[in-house]
């Protein structure tokens, strides 16, 4: 295909593709998936080898928020039957990010339901980092608290804090289909004020909300411009109790191509699968890993993810291999125009261009290794940021703590064009609140 030919030209010498080019991934058919995934997956391997980064999300506040993000469980007025739970002590959160990086994660996502941090908020996460940073120095802290107000970018980096979340979502021209009580512009702001803190950018979208191909291009585009360092891509998990409940309208291949055509648009990015990728990839997952090179262990915010030992499993068996604390993620260029701007650009590899080496990631193809090697950070967390991901409705049975297992589904034909599931099916097979870990007495998944 000329098409994947040109892309992958593109991809290998860091170049972002014509919004046409993009545009045409998402158009391509199902007969040319794995041809789309194998051009994509070179670029992947160009700058990032086979590592994959694991991330650890601890849910610090939960529930209860004023905002009204309509994917989300935790917004104003949700029926859903999530962990409610005020912050977290320092030692608790510490206590959760421990499990995670004993589990290989290396980045730690502390999230925050709420419109925005207050001053006392920050001393807060100020203590948090403080107590996981005492327990483990290499470990990489990512903040999602919403908004950000003046200087507060500036005291989280001066606590420690090495990365901050604040999803796009989705189009400039959509946004406010989906949240009324705060608008893209305050997205793209937050964003900034991360940026230009010298915190490393973590900005990312949610796909399946309704939205077209045309926005989907338009956000990713949105979000390499805004300089982005990693870019989570969440599927919305369509939940009872949101205003996008019936909104099942994703299938593993269609989340493929937007991955790809996330890994094209972005080559020398880390790109993270984040939420949605059990219920909407299911036995698709592999694949995804030659597309993106993150994904989050273990549990999310609201939701439980596959077991952590699943996901370790998955890496393994794909012929993949989890990043280390001593690598960088990003490419050496990307790390050190992070590091001259004052980010953490570098990840735990500490520095900029640490840990990187000129060439050769294993795996990679001899014209990959010509250029680079792989250092950086990227991350992200929770879906306050936008990308957490929308977490699943509770039934009665899971309020009463049996085993959960809800949600609204669908099948892989309603994305392409076939025989869509009933929009009102519950699919108790792939989706669970999260009832264990952080804010809970039992010991979290990772
Ligand atoms: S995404 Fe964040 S700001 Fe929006 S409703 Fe959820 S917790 Fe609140």
């Amino acid at each position: 295909m000329d098409l994947l030919d040109t892309l992958t030209a593109k991809g290998l010498r860091g170049e972002t593709p014509t919004r046409e080019e993009a545009l045409a991934v998402l158009a391509t058919t199902d007969d040319e998936l794995l041809d789309v995934v194998a051009a994509a997956g070179r670029v992947r391997r160009r700058w990032f080898g086979r590592r994959v980064k694991l991330n650890y999300l601890v849910n610090l506040k939960s529930g209860l928020c004023p905002e009204d993000c309509s994917y989300c469980s935790q917004r104003l007025g949700s029926k859903a039957e999530i962990l409610k739970y005020t912050w977290l002590k320092p030692g608790q959160a510490a206590e959760a990010a421990k499990a995670g990086v004993s589990g290989g994660a290396k980045r730690v996502c502390l999230v925050a339901s709420g419109r925005g941090p207050t001053d006392r908020d920050i001393d807060r996460v100020t203590d948090t980092v403080a107590a996981i940073k005492d327990a483990d120095p290499a470990v990489e802290i990512c903040a999602c608290l919403g908004l950000l107000s003046d200087n507060q970018a500036e005291r989280l980096k001066a606590a420690g804090v090495d990365a901050y979340n604040h999803n796009l979502n989705t189009s400039e021209g959509t946004y406010g289909d989906i949240a009324t009580t705060h608008t893209y512009a305050d997205r793209v702001d937050t964003v900034q004020k991360a940026h230009g803190a010298g915190l490393s950018a973590c900005s990312g979208l949610i796909a399946g909300m309704g939205e077209s191909d045309e926005d989907l291009v338009d956000v990713v585009f949105a979000l390499r411009e805004l300089g982005s360092d990693s870019v989570p891509v969440n599927f919305l998990i369509p939940f009872e109790g949101t205003p996008l409940a019936k909104e099942w309208n994703l299938s593993p291949q269609r989340c493929l191509r937007i991955l790809a055509m996330v890994r094209f648009v972005n080559p020398d990015t880390e790109v993270r699968i984040a939420g949605g990728r059990e219920v909407h990839l299911r036995s698709m997952q592999p694949l995804g890993l030659h597309l993106a090179n993150s994904i989050f262990l273990g549990d999310y915010l609201t939701s439980e993810g596959q077991a952590g030992q699943t996901d370790l499993d998955m890496i393994a068996d794909a012929g993949f291999e989890v990043e280390g604390m001593g690598e960088s993620t990003l490419p050496r260029h990307r790390a050190d125009v992070a590091a001259a701007a004052g980010g953490c650009g570098t990840g735990t590899a500490g520095g900029a261009g640490g840990g990187c080496g000129p060439a050769a990631v294993p795996g990679e193809d001899a014209d990959t290794a010509a250029v680079g090697g792989g250092c950086g950070t990227g991350g992200g967390c929770g879906p306050c940021g936008g990308h957490g991901h929308a977490a699943p409705a509770a039934t009665a049975d899971q309020a009463a703590g049996q085993t959960a297992d809800q949600a609204t589904g669908g099948t892989a034909d309603q994305a392409t064009g076939g025989t869509a599931a009933g929009a009102d099916e519950v699919r108790t097979d792939l989706v669970r609140v999260r009832r264990r870990g952080a804010g809970t007495e039992l010991a979290p998944n990772a």
